[in-house]
């Protein structure tokens, strides 16, 4: 699976809407500090599903909505579009947004959906909101010192078979 485009409005500093394209290969993120380069992958993390707030750097979800500043003023709701291609070249959008309190809504291609079929979705494509193939600030340190279960949970993930775990959780509660 490939992360071709990504597309922000109202997400934390991305206040304006930003379109990026992103090309194959490793993708590096440049830039002086404060300009936004941990909120980007947050975007990713969080249209991916990412439920921890605290993972976000925020006490709540909605503080991933522009908070506003001296001279501009919060914005209501962020929404983050991804689009990926997956290993049949087929492209899928994803769509999460965030309204205040109004809570979070998923769309896959225009659709609505629930963030369970987001999270399947990318638990086939053997990646995800915790995937390995994120590497965020301090996340090299956190895979070294992680619990032999959190460890072999990224393992899994990465190996592409997470999506089995959210099948039986899902078929246990029926
Ligand atoms: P560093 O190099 O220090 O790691 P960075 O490029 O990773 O910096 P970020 O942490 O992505 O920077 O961005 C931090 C900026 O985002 C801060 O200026 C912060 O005020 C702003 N920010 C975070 N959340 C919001 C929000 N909800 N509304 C407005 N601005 C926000
Ligand atoms: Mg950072």
């Amino acid at each position: 699976m490939q992360i071709k485009r990504l597309r922000l409005s109202g997400f934390k500093s991305f206040v304006d809407p930003a379109d990026l394209r992103i090309e194959p290969g490793l993708t590096g993120i440049v830039g002086p500090n404060g300009c936004g380069k941990s909120n980007l992958l947050e975007a990713l993390r969080w249209t991916m599903g990412e439920t921890s707030a605290r993972s976000l750097r925020g006490a709540g979800m909605e503080d991933v909505i522009f908070a506003g500043t001296a001279t501009r003023p919060a914005r209501e709701f962020a929404e983050v579009s991804m689009l990926i291609e997956g290993a049949d070249a087929e492209e899928t959008e994803i769509v999460r947004r965030i309204e205040r309190g109004a809570g979070s809504a998923y769309r896959i291609d225009g659709r609505d959906v629930r963030a369970k079929d987001v999270a399947l979705l990318f638990a086939d494509a053997a990646t995800g909101a915790h995937s390995p193939a994120l590497v965020s600030q301090g996340r090299i340190s956190a895979v070294i010192s992680a619990k032999p279960t959190e460890r072999r949970a990224m393992l899994e993930e990465a190996a592409g078979i997470a999506g089995l775990h959210v099948r039986r959780k899902d078929a246990e509660q029926k």
